[in-house]
């Protein structure tokens, strides 16, 4: 089959079209209004779909050489996200759906994220362990096919991506802080300052305490030095990174022994951290891991992962009625 599928859960408009597994293309519209607020607003998230969503469509099929009425069904993200931004790429793909008269795919963002792993070769096997980190989440999910996923384990307040942003924006970097965080942190030492890491039971995690940390640490830092921050910028990049990587490492290993597990991933936003990708990548070696990290365009918001599990739902004909509506707060169901 040959579905388009459209993302806009949050600050990104994306299309992509996938033919029986193989995604042809792949085009995101990052929304800059943002940046001068620190963090997305909603409302202007909304106003910027709307604008874009209908160039975003058309390049995506234009790029694969598909014309609309070679499609055979049309995706969504169903959620999580904002509402009023899931709102706009739902009703645009109802609209396309009915207008085409072919079936519509309601699909979850955080599985798409994890099924990024699938649009590229070789792909996991199952039961595959995947750490999913981003701008909303920070999640431990085992994934036993395409569509049967368990959370195992997830933050008890903040993800990780914002933990990597509200750090950054302590240090006055621009929103979103991550890339900027993981660009500085080259140049720095990642065991210059340490930021205490709270024990959480189980699989879970929390990242409210290491921003808390941070910030009055920077207060205090400030007080007797005015531009502690600028000089030290490098190693309080490095050094803040150095310790969410840690956190997130040691969960992950720990699911990885106990439920011995091999292959192994990351998802997600955060997944683009050099930092957080070489640990992986070291870690596996050392524990004799297949390790599975996506391409750079496929870990931030895109349409080709929402499209991949597009592509899943459409050979189990998992359909939505024309009368759907998006969910904010989706969870994992049994079989999605
Ligand atoms: P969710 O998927 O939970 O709904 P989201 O869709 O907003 O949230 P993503 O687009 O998946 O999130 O990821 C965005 C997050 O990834 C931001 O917090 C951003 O700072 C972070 N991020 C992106 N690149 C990097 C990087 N290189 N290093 C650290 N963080 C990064
Ligand atoms: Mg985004
Ligand atoms: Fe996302």
């Amino acid at each position: 089959g040959i579905i388009l599928a459209i993302e806009s859960s949050c600050d990104e408009t994306s299309a992509s079209v996938v033919k029986n597994g193989t995604v042809l293309s792949n085009i995101v519209s990052t929304q800059e209004v943002h940046q001068k607020y620190g963090g997305v607003v909603p409302e202007l998230a909304s106003r910027a779909h709307q604008k874009n969503i209908l160039p975003v469509v058309s390049e995506a099929l234009k790029d694969a050489g598909i014309n609309k009425t070679d499609l055979d069904a049309v995706a969504f993200t169903k959620g999580p996200g904002l509402l009023g931004a899931l709102l706009v790429g739902t009703s645009f793909a109802k609209g396309m759906a009915m207008a085409l008269d072919i079936p519509l795919i309601g699909v979850n963002h955080m599985q798409a994220h994890i099924l990024a792993h699938f649009i590229e070769n070789p792909k996991p096997k199952f039961p595959f362990l995947c750490l999913t980190v981003s701008g909303g989440h920070t999640q431990l999910v085992v994934v036993k096919s395409p569509l049967d996923m368990e959370v195992i384990g997830e933050t008890i307040d903040d993800a990780v991506g914002e933990a990597f942003d509200k750090t950054a924006k302590i240090m006055g970097l621009d929103y979103p802080g991550g890339p900027l965080i993981d660009k500085f942190a080259k140049d720095g030492d990642p065991l210059k300052f340490k930021f205490p890491n709270v024990n959480i039971p189980d699989y879970n995690f929390s990242f409210s305490g290491i921003k808390t940390a941070f910030l009055n640490f920077l207060r205090k830092e400030t007080q007797k030095d005015a531009d502690f921050i600028e000089k030290n910028k490098a190693d309080l990049c490095a050094s803040i990174q150095y310790t969410l990587i840690r956190i997130l490492m040691k969960k992950l290993t720990k699911a990885a022994n106990e439920l011995n597990i091999k292959e192994i991933g990351i998802a997600g936003g955060v997944s683009a951290n050099s930092g957080l990708r070489n640990t992986l990548k070291e870690e596996g070696n050392k524990m004799g891991w297949n390790v599975f990290i996506p391409e750079f365009e496929h870990c931030t918001d895109n349409a080709a992962m929402i499209a991949m599990a597009a592509h899943y739902q459409y050979e189990g004909k998992d359909f939505e009625k024309l009368s759907t509506s998006p969910n904010p707060r989706l969870k994992f169901t049994g079989s999605r």
